[in-house]
């Protein structure tokens, strides 16, 4: 753990544990920054960046975390929400825990964490608040309607806070990651029972989300990204980062015709018409 840091900011970092989180927080910690690390398990390996519990779908754990932030700083600068679980699933067969689940933290604890630290932001006049979003917060993606569903909501909900706090010198963005080489399969809210009507369709998305995921950027460079927004005075509402095709279609998704896009997008899943 760092004793003394370039940078007097204090940045919270929710789903510090792996993946995206945790290299967000250790990147811009080795960078001097002071970073607080969280999510619902203890620390297990040494980081350089301190670590606090943090539940996002649990009011009372997230009041706790950021008082016990607060009463140790008096401040925070930087709000991540990266916490968030993935799901696989068709509509149809969906199971309602699942969908609880995935909303829950993908949705409500981006909002239970946000309004919980707005009035310390609000009263220090500062505040940058960062939403990892997702490039299925762009388009809806086959299979993936719950999870795209989450972050279709981000995207709504940091558009319209966007408007209501940069009166108070509080910026706010999606980030949408493509796909980021981490265990996020191993926590994904999947159900794909052996009798799917939609298998073996199903399956075979399935199987090329998770090939895409093996075969995504590191996460390092959405942590490089994270570290220049942070460094912005006025934020864009919207930053992708990708491989240059994803980035390609998030960025024709607006121009190209609906119809054109879905079949593109069917054809790449390799779902029935
Ligand atoms: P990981 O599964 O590696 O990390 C998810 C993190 O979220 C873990 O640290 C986990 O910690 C934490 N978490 C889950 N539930 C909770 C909770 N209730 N309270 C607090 N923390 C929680 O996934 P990624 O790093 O891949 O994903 C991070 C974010 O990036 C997510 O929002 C995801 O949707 C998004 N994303 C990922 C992409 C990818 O390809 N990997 C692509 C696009 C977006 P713990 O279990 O210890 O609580």
């Amino acid at each position: 753990m760092k004793s003394s840091n370039a940078n007097s900011e204090v940045i919270l970092v929710s789903g510090a544990s792996s993946g995206i989180g945790k290299a967000i927080a250790s990147y811009l910690s080795d960078k001097g920054h002071r970073v607080i690390g969280t999510s619902r398990s203890p620390q297990t390996q040494a980081a350089s960046f301190e670590w606090e519990i943090l539940d996002v779908t649990s009011q009372k754990s997230v009041e706790s975390c950021i008082q016990r932030v607060v009463s140790k700083y008096s401040r925070i600068d930087i709000l991540i929400n990266n916490a968030g679980l993935g799901m696989i699933s068709s509509l149809e067969e969906a199971p309602m825990d699942n969908i609880n689940r995935v909303l829950d933290t993908n949705l409500l604890g981006v909002i239970r964490v946000t309004q919980t630290v707005l009035p310390i932001m609000r009263m220090q006049n500062k505040g940058h608040i960062i939403n990892i979003s997702s490039i299925a917060g762009l388009m809806g993606l086959p299979y993936r309607s719950i999870y795209s569903a989450s972050k279709f909501a981000v995207e709504g909900l940091t558009e319209s806070l966007r408007t209501e706090v940069r009166k108070f010198g509080i910026e706010v963005c999606t980030l949408q990651p493509g796909s980021i080489e981490t265990d996020i399969k191993e926590s994904r809210a999947t159900y794909i029972p052996r009798d799917s009507v939609y298998n073996p369709e199903l399956t075979e998305v399935e199987n090329i989300i998770d090939a895409e995921v093996a075969k995504g950027i590191p996460a390092i460079l959405v942590a490089k990204k994270i570290e220049k927004l942070i460094g912005k005075k006025h934020l864009h509402s919207k930053y992708v980062v990708a491989k240059p095709f994803q980035k390609l279609v998030s960025a024709i998704r607006p121009v190209i015709p609906r119809s054109m896009f879905e079949k593109l997008l069917m054809t790449h899943y390799q779902i029935k018409d």
